[in-house]
């Protein structure tokens, strides 16, 4: 039976050094660290998102405010407003929670907001600075990952991990982490093209799925005693459910919790992690602020 990795009870832990951090910095005549997130439309998954990381700023004695802005904001009009929130020396962190709709160009939204406010990590010149290994704001999803393999006394260095999936936000930032000195792993990605995946994920002894696909990762993908990090969000029907749905990962967590010696269930896996590297992030943002 694999040992289960408890996501929240190590986001708990981070949480909790952050809050000792923040309230640290107060007591010496600092102001609180200040999060400002925009929030374009009303898709009830970014806004329930944008509420968990209002409430988990909260309780670390993180300031934020999250700037609600309709679906037909136009463009400028949004780039003007990360440019005020760029200049406003009340704020440490800039989130601009994605997607945004299809009339207004991500990117150059991203692009437009101050490297030293990146605390999403998602600006070109963090995704440089993550690839050459210098310091800087760490991306959330794949962080936590990190967070959690050392936390959980996971050897790295040596170890073939193997990454399913190549998005922005998880496979090639992960990629990147897993490489770096200090974690000195090999690593493989995969993807949409990849052939004969299940081969090469049976060399894993860390095997991370992030694809969104329910149950993608079979137990015959496995090698016996591999660490198994599952980052998938699905949702697939469920009657006995009031909302008519559960949350699964991307893992067949029936069949492979037997043959993996560690595992991260779905969800209290890897999605709690993220929001504490946010914070994390953001008190960084606020100490490189103020320096
Ligand atoms: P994405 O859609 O941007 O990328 C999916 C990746 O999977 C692509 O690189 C694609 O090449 C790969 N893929 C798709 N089908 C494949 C196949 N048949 N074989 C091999 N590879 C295949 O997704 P994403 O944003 O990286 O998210 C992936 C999953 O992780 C989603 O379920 C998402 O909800 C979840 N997620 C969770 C967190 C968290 O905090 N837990 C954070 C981000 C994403």
């Amino acid at each position: 039976m694999a040992h289960l990795i408890d996501g929240k009870a190590l986001s708990a832990q981070i949480r909790e050094e952050v809050k000792q951090a923040v309230t640290q910095r107060t007591s010496e005549g600092h102001r609180a660290p200040y999060l400002a997130v925009v929030l374009v439309g009303e898709d009830p998954a970014s806004a329930s998102y944008v509420r968990g990381k209002a409430k988990a700023s909260a309780e670390v004695g993180i300031g934020s405010d999250t700037m609600t802005y309709p679906d037909d904001i136009g463009e400028n009009e949004l780039l003007d407003i990360v440019k005020g929130l760029n200049e406003d020396p009340e704020v440490d962190g800039i989130l601009v929670q994605l997607p945004l709709p299809k009339h207004i160009d991500d990117r150059k939204v991203i692009n437009a907001i101050d490297p030293k406010k990146d605390v999403d990590c998602f600006h070109p010149e963090s995704v440089g600075n993550l690839v050459i290994g210098l310091d800087g704001f760490q991306p959330a999803t794949p962080a936590g990952i990190v967070e959690m393999l050392r936390r959980s006394n996971i050897e790295t260095s040596g170890k073939h991990c193997v990454i399913i999936g190549r998005s922005n936000i998880v496979g090639k930032p992960l990629a990147n982490l897993m490489l770096k000195k200090g974690m000195d792993s090999t690593v493989t990605v995969c993807h949409s093209r990849t052939k004969d995946l299940p081969s090469i994920a049976r060399q894993a002894d860390i095997l991370v799925a992030a694809i969104g696909w329910a149950n993608f990762v079979t137990a015959d993908m496995v090698k016996p005693g591999a660490v198994v990090i599952d980052v998938g969000i699905n949702r697939v029907d469920d009657e006995t459910r009031e909302r008519g749905y559960r949350l699964v990962g991307d893992v067949d967590f029936e069949a492979v919790e037997p043959i993996a010696s560690h595992i991260t269930p779905v969800p209290g896996g890897v999605g709690p992690m993220t929001i504490a590297v946010l914070l994390q992030n953001t008190l960084k943002a606020a100490v490189d602020h103020s320096a």
